[in-house]
């Protein structure tokens, strides 16, 4: 199947791409980007016949119906790679917490956050692509924190690929930095800099967008590229775990097959969100999408009010920093598909100049029949998270948003599935704050003393960062970066 393109095509772009090609050069015409031409049916037939598929057979079958250009062994060893995840046979376990309430965990990867879904087999793609094109590509990320280690964890030791990744010194969790910092293959990179986040990705932006800095890439014969999750190569890895945890409910007996559910997803760059609603629309029975957001509430504004509004607004830092993000990316792919091109290319274009825009009301009517939204403050996370664990579960600041949608964005009593998207141990601090009142613990110490208030060890791959030699050590000036990267290639 091709992919089209969200903002219309200039006549400079192909009229439709393909899959590997969509992958490899994400932007699009006027800066838009790829979605399917069309979308498959995975309706009640296609549920059926995989209601008793383990997670790989389902994902396979996924991906076939949506026939991309990728060559099945490729797909083989890029979905072998759940294997490594907690369990060999589930990666995605359910656990039911309220009698109506269930929680899709997304965290059993090797960084422990839900990233991993997709850049894990997402680093097999798109290294046996570079390969089979006899290209070589520099992967460049900016982190707060859970994306950095994603790409660094799965394009390690990968052939014609090098990952640079940027991470504002400080301005991480302890447990992020080391997963950066202890990792150790030849083509990575980390760069530590002298700044906040946004320094780091503005610092990208200029170098993506820069022209002698390309053209240093192409004397070394290196393509530049970013592992964002605007890129479909990893949505279309997002949409397979919705489908499978509706079928858990349907094997446990909570649901019977056609029944309705709510999905109630932690909500940032909307790529977890988007998965859910490409489900929904290719026939998963699922009632609405609820949109939990942290403070830094825009979805929240655009699915109730019709209204995206970035005037005057900055990001806040909050507790659940995997969420702290304004410009939402692959809402864009939502536009397109509820309003076209031309609209979608409209709406983004007056937000680019004016900060702004805003939804008609038979617009919002129709956003509003698929999504409702709303958003946590932290301190009602933390009593979410106190909460859980006296019912026995445990669970992260990100997760804990879901709550809040949980009890006020739904108007039937159906079963809800919610996502968790971290693992307590990556966001330590905050937890163990809520569960003890402790204030400003190192992740260690925080670590420790979840540990012993709920009585569980501290998993080997955590607790191991902190005695692991340190491997990249480089922390310098934004000023510095270009030369620096250079000098790694
Ligand atoms: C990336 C991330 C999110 C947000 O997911 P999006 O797909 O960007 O909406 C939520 N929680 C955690 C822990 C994350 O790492």
């Amino acid at each position: 199947m091709n992919f089209i393109e969200t903002r219309g095509n200039d006549g400079e772009h192909p009229l439709e791409a393909t899959f590997s090609s969509a992958i490899l050069a994400p932007i699009a015409s006027f800066g838009g980007i790829y979605v399917p031409k069309t979308l498959p049916d995975l309706g009640l037939s296609f549920l059926q016949t995989h209601l008793n598929s383990n997670y790989k057979t389902l994902a396979k079958a996924v991906l076939n119906a949506f026939e991309i250009d990728i060559d099945a062994t490729v797909i083989d060893e890029a979905l072998s790679l759940y294997d490594q995840f907690d369990d060999n046979t589930n990666p995605v376990p359910l656990v039911k917490v309220k009698d109506d309430l269930y929680i899709s965990e997304l965290y059993h990867g090797p960084t422990r956050a839900f990233k991993d879904m997709a850049l894990q087999p997402f680093g097999v793609v798109l290294s046996s692509l570079a390969q089979q094109r006899n290209e070589h590509y520099l992967i460049m990320a900016a982190t707060s924190g859970d994306t950095g280690p994603a790409a660094l964890e799965t394009f390690k030791n990968r052939a014609n690929v090098q990952v640079a990744c940027l991470y504002p010194d400080g301005g991480t969790s302890d447990v992020q930095r080391l997963q950066m910092v202890t990792e150790d293959a030849k083509n990575l990179k980390v760069i530590g800099i002298h700044g906040d986040f946004d320094d780091a990705q503005n610092a990208l932006k200029r170098l993506l967008g820069s022209a002698t800095f390309k053209a240093k890439l192409k004397e070394k014969n290196i393509h530049l590229s970013a592992a964002n999750s605007v890129n479909f190569g990893r949505i279309i890895f997002q949409l397979i775990y919705h489908i499978y945890s509706y079928l858990e409910l349907v094997r446990t007996q909570a649901i019977k097959l056609g029944d309705k559910v709510y999905l109630d997803v932690p909500s940032g760059n909307f790529g977890n969100a988007l998965g859910g609603y490409y489900a929904m629309k290719m026939g998963l029975p699922v009632e609405k999408i609820l949109i939990a957001s942290n403070k830094n509430n825009v979805l929240t504004q655009l699915i109730k009010f019709g209204q995206y509004d970035l005037r005057d607004m900055s990001v806040i830092s909050t507790s659940s920093p995997a969420m702290d993000i304004l410009k939402s990316s692959n809402v864009e792919r939502i536009l397109f598909d509820l309003f076209g091109s031309e609209r979608t290319k409209e709406l983004m274009a007056q937000l680019d100049n004016d900060n702004h825009y805003e939804l008609s009301a038979t617009e919002l009517a129709e956003i509003q029949t698929m999504f409702a939204a709303d958003f946590c403050e932290d301190k009602e996370g933390k009593e979410y998270i106190k909460e859980a664990f006296e019912n026995n579960y445990l669970m992260d600041p990100h997760t804990a948003t879901c709550f809040k949608a949980y009890d006020t964005c739904r108007d039937k009593p159906l079963i809800t599935i919610a996502y968790s998207t971290a693992e307590w141990t990556k966001f330590s601090p905050t937890i163990a704050n809520a569960l003890t009142g402790e204030q400003d613990a190192n992740d260690s110490d925080a670590l420790e003393s979840i540990a012993k208030e709920a009585n569980i060890n501290i998993p080997a791959i955590i607790n191991d960062l902190f005695s692991k030699e340190i491997a990249q050590s480089t922390i310098i000036d934004k000023q510095d970066i270009e030369q620096e990267i250079l000098n790694f290639l």
